[in-house]
């Protein structure tokens, strides 16, 4: 069933859980992770990002995410992840994403709040959540160095803040957190989590949750973490499952299936003489 990112996420705030995120960019990721959800009878968000909309346009993938939805017998929430801007938070209101977040990071914190305002002001119109994003996730690769650097990680009083102004239904926190697959694995601020968690009651969310320790995890879950977004470890294990171990590069193999199968199209069209009658 089709359920709402809050009650989703309330229902983990309350139970001191955590609800993964996928980001899936196939019908087979999606299929992959709603099997999962139905097989452990746990709650599910299907996600995909707007970076990721090169090899997922979210006009194609919607469809599927929400069908898959209202078939489960499990609450499934279908969420934007990434928006970079208010215009894509809308198509995607309008494409029947029940939930979207908007990531205004990288901006001023008023910029982001003005922002933030504006795409939850939409979404109530249309029964939608809303994520924020304040402080900084860097990228796993080039950000390695300064993911323990807290000048970067949310502040807690600014939390506060940009909550009462903005209403947002999820935060997602900079705690040390790296976006992508890491070099190293990281050591999160779990004390900077638990201040944050002290001063709000809106659920957060961990983002670049691939590579990080077991013991981080845990810690996150248990101290106010209620999502968690995982999109490269997924793209790994399909790789290699494939692979045999050797590739990891899941957006390489789609595409070589998209052009294989091109090819292949292209020379049956010639071969039943259909070239050019469209
Ligand atoms: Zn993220």
């Amino acid at each position: 069933m089709l359920v709402s990112l809050s009650s989703i996420l309330k229902a983990a705030r309350k139970g001191r859980y955590a609800v993964g995120a996928f980001n899936c960019l196939s019908l087979e990721q999606a299929r992959g992770a709603v099997a999962a959800a139905v097989q452990l009878r746990s709650p599910l968000i299907l996600q995909v990002a707007e970076v990721q909309f090169p090899c997922a346009p979210m006009e194609l993938i919607a469809p599927v995410f929400l069908r898959l939805a209202v078939d489960a017998p499990v609450p499934v929430c279908v969420h934007l992840d990434h928006g970079q801007s208010v215009e894509t938070c809308l198509r995607a209101m309008e494409l029947g994403f029940n939930s979207v977040m908007f990531d205004g990071a990288a901006l001023p914190f008023e910029e982001n709040v003005r922002k933030t305002k504006e795409v939850v002001r939409a979404a109530r119109v249309c029964g939608v959540d809303v994520e924020a994003e304040l402080g900084r996730v860097g990228d796993a690769g080039t950000d390695d160095e300064g993911r323990q650097n807290a000048d970067i990680f949310t502040d807690p009083a600014q939390a506060e803040a940009f909550i009462s102004a903005t209403g947002a239904d999820a935060l997602a926190i900079a705690i040390g957190n790296l976006h992508g697959k890491y070099i190293a694995t990281p050591k999160l601020n779990i004390d900077r989590l638990r201040e944050i968690a002290g001063r709000i009651a809106t659920p957060l969310v961990l983002h670049g949750g691939s590579g990080t320790s077991i013991e981080d995890f845990k810690a996150c879950v248990h101290n106010g973490i209620c999502k968690i977004n995982v999109a490269t470890a997924l793209q790994i294990a399909a790789a290699e499952a494939v692979y045999g171990g050797e590739k990891t590069d899941y957006i390489g193999m789609k595409n070589t299936i998209e052009e294989a199968t091109r090819k292949a199209v292209s020379w049956h069209m010639d071969l039943f003489e259909s070239v050019g009658k469209a």
